[in-house]
């Protein structure tokens, strides 16, 4: 129950927090019900007027500023949340679970992204082309869209707003940001870093409400420019059709069911490692997390008994314990989500060889857990080798040979990131050349994006844009073509 000491958090419009009309609701930890981590917004469509408008009349002076005065202040940004990485990391843990190295090693991250996008702010933005006029000058140059919306999920809860909002602000926009209801506290720490590093009032503003009224709100604002999402791909079509219709510029990034193929020729150790960190870390509810593993026949079996033996060490349980590897998912409704899949994959002639039960004795019983799930025996057509489960759910396919591994792996409506054990240079080249996903990883698990590189999926896991890296720019901005005539 909130009591008189709970924190309570508000939207942040205009370089103000402020406490919308509409009241409160709560956001918990899923090691413990019981505990309320905050009371947090529950915003109406007025409070995102509110923070629209700020963002509005912050856009001209913002965008008036030279690159490196935008990118001073997300350096300091980035100081600020640097020194605050133990309290917001365990903010993090303890509003959606992830273990305590992940949370401050994703709290590390935003600081690297917040630097990164400060450095963008000085670096070249156009070209010189010739010209057919000898006379004349032509060259390129961009413009900020004015307004950005960005809509993040709480998987991520401080690098994907931050690489969202870093880039939109260095190349000279302003943000309403509307964060996943679900980590609204860690969102109002991350604010509240901006806030400190004294960016300049309405140029961020962070609305906390409902998807369908803060959310949709911010896709069908006229006076929002772009919307950058992360999310689901129910979610994110709908966001998509609401820009498209008033021509608004839009960019989802989306599910994933991603595979690693295991060749015969894989280094056992490591295989087993990767497909154990790349499917099971943060709970599996990584949008690049393993979920598919394609073994070729001749190492099916020795795969197998390895990874049941490592994935039973596995220690399940509170993110903020120094011996827990595994965390609960993130709420009630995902953990209801991950066991229907598993129940499914039972119904559906998959054999459960390890865990997928809920754990319930003595403490664990106040949160959402899971053991963490090995399937064999899958076919491409079952639902758990089709679907996004989003948690701790491994399905094993055996493969004839690496032709057929590759064909499976594509054998999906998504193409966010895959992952290849092999020594085989043709094996790689096989799998580069033929993978449809926007992300290919050899020898090396799934997961892992870097900051600095391009990032987002083919097929149904995005609208076919690219985020984070200088690849940012893209959506962040428009090209104006200058030709100048003496
Ligand atoms: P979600 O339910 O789609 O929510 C994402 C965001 O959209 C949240 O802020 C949510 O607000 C908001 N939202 C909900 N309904 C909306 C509506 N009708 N209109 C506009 N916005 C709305 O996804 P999630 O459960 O938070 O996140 C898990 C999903 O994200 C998975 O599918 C995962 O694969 C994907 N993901 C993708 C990437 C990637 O880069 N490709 C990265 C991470 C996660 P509320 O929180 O208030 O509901
Ligand atoms: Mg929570």
């Amino acid at each position: 129950m909130a009591n008189e000491n709970t924190p309570t958090y508000g939207n942040f419009i205009n370089g103000e927090w402020s406490t919308p009309q509409n009241g409160t609701q709560t956001s918990i930890n899923p090691a413990n019900r019981q505990e309320i981590v905050g009371l947090i917004p529950n915003s109406s469509k007025e409070d995102l007027d509110a923070a629209v408008a700020a963002a509005k009349s912050a856009q001209r002076a913002w965008r008036k500023l030279a690159g490196s005065q935008r990118g001073a202040l997300l350096f300091k940004a980035a100081d600020i949340l640097e020194s605050r990485t133990d309290e917001i990391g365990e903010t993090m843990t303890r509003e959606m679970g992830k273990t305590l190295p992940e949370a401050k090693g994703e709290t590390a991250r935003g600081v690297a992204i917040l630097r990164y996008y400060a450095g963008e702010g000085m670096r070249k933005v156009g070209d010189v082309i010739p010209a057919t006029d000898a006379e004349a000058f032509m060259y390129t140059t961009r413009s900020p869209l004015g307004t950005v919306g960005v809509i993040s999920p709480w998987n991520f809860p401080v690098a994907i707003p931050i690489w969202k909002m870093a880039p939109a602000l260095i190349y000279g926009n302003t943000v309403v940001w509307k964060p996943a209801t679900e980590t609204s506290v860690t969102a109002a720490k991350i604010a509240q870093c901006f806030h400190d590093a004294g960016f300049p009032p309405g140029v961020l503003n962070m609305v906390v409400g409902s998807g369908s009224v803060i959310g949709q709100g911010i896709a069908e604002h006229p006076d929002i420019n772009g919307i950058t999402f992360t999310g689901s791909n129910g979610v994110g079509k709908q966001v998509g059709q609401a820009a498209l219709a008033r021509g608004a510029k839009y960019q989802l990034e989306m599910g994933g069911k991603n595979p690693i193929i295991i060749a015969e020729d894989a280094n056992l150790e490591l295989a087993v490692d990767a497909t154990i960190s790349g499917g099971l870390k943060s709970t599996g509810q990584k949008c690049t997390a393993t979920s598919r593993v394609i073994v070729v026949k001749g190492i099916y079996e020795a795969f197998k008994t390895r990874l049941l033996e490592k994935v039973a060490e596995l220690k399940v349980g509170d993110g903020l314990a120094a011996d827990t590897w595994l965390g609960p998912c993130a709420n009630e409704k995902q953990m209801e989500t991950v066991l229907s899949y598993i129940q499914k994959g039972v119904d559906e002639g998959a054999v459960l060889l390890h865990g997928g039960e809920r754990l319930e004795q003595g403490e664990l019983s106040n949160g959402f857990y899971v053991t963490p799930a090995i399937f064999d025996g899958v076919t491409s057509r079952m639902s758990i080798a089709q679907e996004e489960i989003f948690g701790p759910v491994l399905a094993l396919i055996e493969a004839q040979d690496i032709d057929e591994a590759i064909e499976l792996a594509n054998d999906t409506d998504y193409g966010l990131s895959a992952s290849i054990y092999t020594q085989n240079i043709g094996n790689v080249l096989a799998f580069v050349q033929d993978m449809d996903a926007g992300l290919v990883r050899v020898n090396a698990e799934t997961a892992g994006v870097e900051l600095q590189a391009p990032f987002g999926g083919m097929k149904q896991s995005s609208s076919h844009s690219r985020e984070q890296g200088q690849a940012a720019i893209e959506f962040y901005t428009s090209i104006k073509t200058v030709f100048i005539k003496p």
